[in-house]
């Protein structure tokens, strides 16, 4: 569920409260949301490091530590990371917290999906193949008409499934590829290949302009995502299609449908996207 923007809402919040603290005491409440090494050396390896920085690459948030150590999120369909002050308790769903000198880091996971991942930075993790074989964000300047192009005109998969594939848009989920699809006017069920030139330009633009809009909105809350103080984000307001099934479409008043691509759910307006 969190994609791009809403990990970038949490890198954005974390970073300027947890640059150069030191992880204190890490507590691991379910065993298995630690995935990479085991939850007892996992612990062993973080407690008297620093974080030198707070980066993100796709859906994962990474926390970069003194010694080289990578510390890697991967939040899923429901996890959440809150910063919380010293004395707070942990949650229902609370699965693992970091102590730092003046917070605590929560990951809450209701669902037990997400993971965390410890590696050095040279390491290259068969369990992390998702992470290091990720393509371009869309709002990266190397994700251009060229690469998009390039990826999608030979292809007969439908144009959504594309969008949600990791290797060519890193970040986007079922959220922004039914967003972006709407705004440039294309069905998502249509296959890739059939696209024209204008078509695929009229949705690269739209990628880029939906992502960042979301991250400047503070990603989307329609059902677990929180920002790291518990408040919602505010890209839901801004949403024409995803969660709108059943409703009139804002243009053109015709009920946004929903259809199942592959395993996904998928919401579009049957007039304005052709
Ligand atoms: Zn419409």
């Amino acid at each position: 569920m969190p994609e791009l923007p809403e990990v970038e809402t949490i890198r954005r919040e974390l970073k300027p409260k947890i640059i150069n603290q030191k992880i204190q005491d890490c507590i691991i409440l379910r065993k298995d949301i630690i995935a990479l090494p085991t939850p007892r050396k996992f612990c062993r390896s973080i407690v008297n490091e620093e974080i030198t920085d707070v980066t993100r690459r796709a859906k994962y948030l990474i926390l970069e530590l003194t010694n080289y150590k990578k510390l890697i999120f991967h939040l899923r369909l429901s996890g959440v990371i809150s910063l919380k002050s010293c004395d707070t308790e942990p949650e229902r769903f609370t699965r693992a917290i970091i102590k730092l000198q003046d917070y605590q880091l929560f990951f809450n996971e209701p669902r037990v999906l997400g993971r965390i991942y410890l590696i050095k930075n040279d390491e290259r993790p068969e369990i992390l193949k998702g992470y290091l074989n990720l393509g371009y964000e869309p709002i990266s300047p190397e994700f251009d008409f060229n690469y998009f192009r390039e990826r999608i005109r030979n292809r007969k998969a439908r144009i959504k499934s594309l969008l949600l594939d990791q290797h060519i848009c890193a970040g986007v989920g079922n959220i922004y590829s039914d967003e972006a699809l709407f705004h440039a006017g294309i069905r998502p069920l249509r296959r890739a290949y059939r696209l024209t030139i204008e078509e695929t330009f009229k949705l690269l633009l739209s990628l880029k302009n939906v992502l960042n809009k979301a991250i400047d909105n503070f990603g989307t809350s329609v059902s677990d995502y929180k920002r790291t103080d518990g408040k919602d984000g505010n890209f839901q307001n801004f949403l024409f299609v995803y969660s709108n099934e059943g409703k009139p479409c804002r243009i053109c008043g015709t009920e946004i449908i929903l259809k199942k691509i592959g395993s996904r759910n998928t919401r579009y307006c049957p007039k304005c996207q052709k």
